[in-house]
């Protein structure tokens, strides 16, 4: 069994958003009080109070105040664990010599929503193509809420928790399934053996010279933007213009995150369907889109275009294809190879001769200095990594494994140079 997560967007009506409201600010409302009385205690008599110690104070509440009733024990049970992870991770910095912030209260309409932890008290009723109903509570008080989203595990997912939120004035559920392995496989359509590398100009290139475009629509979405955020500048702070400019700011953003998820899903899972061999290099945006501006007495040159660029790079979701790479090239039985950048350099080293040929990101061309090879400077580091792929085949060289944390299972077996799993291609269902 695997597990895998998927949020279904949540289409309920004025009644039930009334009661998804009030549910989560009863759940804040728990959160506060327990925040409260470990802090009393403290106080008081230096006393600290457990989880358990919580928990068990829960029937006397539900008694004391039925409107909790509804909401389920054990969803209430995991807000309480939700305070209790959050001293568990004050004192664990404090220990190690930071200094975070103490847990804080939270307001009810910051408070993003409620999780039931166990396959107990709802239900998920997936109707085919045409969507599905998220049923909470039973008998006459349940709540049946329409959902939309599909996913690609078909009925052998089993639901296993769930978490409702909110976030900007929409509803969601993030649903964990358990899917067995088969279910997760991918076909593969082709056997591939490429080398990418991940750009600035193009989203991708590869060492056949094809790109991907990196996606146009942020350029259309970045000037709307801005130009919302110059409004919001121009009202006064905390009033009701300004806060509605707040709101379609954020909505804007959320369409903007959105877009750019899609699009690398949608070229990831192309890459893995096609490729057998993948390879490309390991990658840290942070230093990539480091600032242009340098430091001190080393200015750094084309800070403006720089500036741009970091946008765009971080437009382009770098961050998140490498991890989408990963588990979607387990699934369809890919070799994922990432190339280690300090080792290989690929950006400087020639494809043909394997001589380092240092360049500055602006000359866009790889001629060697040694061999004489030329060759457009991203399809250069492509092939760089391909080949790097097939010179680490079996021997221990410069890659890594995709994923940066084995899975439990997997720990203890001798760390492979790159993550090979079955193929999947062979199974034709
Ligand atoms: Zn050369």
């Amino acid at each position: 069994m695997q597990r895998r997560k998927v949020t279904l967007k949540l289409y309920p009506n004025a009644a039930q958003a009334a009661r998804l409201e009030a549910w989560t600010r009863l759940h804040c409302e728990l959160y506060n009080a327990a925040l409260e009385e470990r802090i009393d205690a403290w106080h008081k008599a230096r006393k600290s109070i457990s989880y358990y110690e919580q928990q068990n104070a829960l029937p006397q509440i539900k008694a004391a105040r039925p409107e909790f009733v509804e909401l389920g024990s054990h969803a209430l049970q995991q807000t309480l664990r939700r305070l209790d992870l959050a001293f568990q991770s004050f004192f664990r910095r404090v220990k190690a010599g930071q200094t975070p912030g103490f847990p804080r209260f939270k307001a009810a309409k910051r408070f993003s929503g409620f999780t039931y932890p166990d396959p107990a008290g709802w239900k998920l009723m997936q109707h085919g193509g045409r969507g599905a109903t998220l049923r909470i509570g039973s008998g006459d008080t349940a709540l049946s809420v329409r959902a939309r989203g599909l996913h690609r595990f078909g009925d052998q997912a089993k639901p296993n928790d769930i978490t409702l939120t909110r976030r900007n004035d929409q509803w969601f559920v993030s649903v964990t399934l358990r899917v067995p392995e088969s279910a997760c496989a991918r076909q593969r359509a082709a056997d591939m053996r490429r080398g990418v590398d991940f750009g600035i100009n193009d989203w991708a290139t590869f060492d056949d010279g094809r790109t991907i475009d990196n996606p146009r629509w942020l350029r259309e979405e970045l000037p709307r933007l801005a130009a919302l955020q110059r409004q919001r500048g121009r009202k006064k702070k905390g009033s009701l213009r300004f806060k509605r400019l707040g709101r379609r700011i954020a909505r804007l953003h959320d369409r903007i995150g959105n877009l750019r998820r899609d699009f690398v899903h949608r070229e990831t899972t192309k890459l893995v369907r096609q490729c057998a061999v993948l390879a490309t290099e390991q990658l840290a945006p942070k230093t990539m889109s480091r600032s242009a501006r340098g430091k001190g007495e080393a200015p750094g040159r084309r800070v403006r275009q720089k500036a741009g660029l970091n946008r765009e790079i971080l437009s382009a979701g770098f961050g998140m294809a490498h991890p989408m790479l990963a588990y979607k090239a387990e699934e369809a039985g890919t070799r994922l190879h990432l190339s280690h950048t300090r080792q290989i350099k690929p950006s400087q080293r020639c494809s043909a001769c394997w001589e380092l040929a240092p360049k500055t990101l602006a000359q866009r061309m790889h001629v060697c200095p040694h061999c004489g090879h030329v060759m457009q400077r991203d399809q250069n580091s492509a092939l760089v990594v391909l080949i790097d792929a097939h010179n680490t085949q079996d021997t221990p060289g410069t890659g890594v494994a995709a994923r940066p944390k084995p899975r439990p299972r997997q720990r203890g077996k001798s760390k492979s140079v790159t993550r090979e799993t079955p193929t999947t291609t062979a199974q034709a269902v």
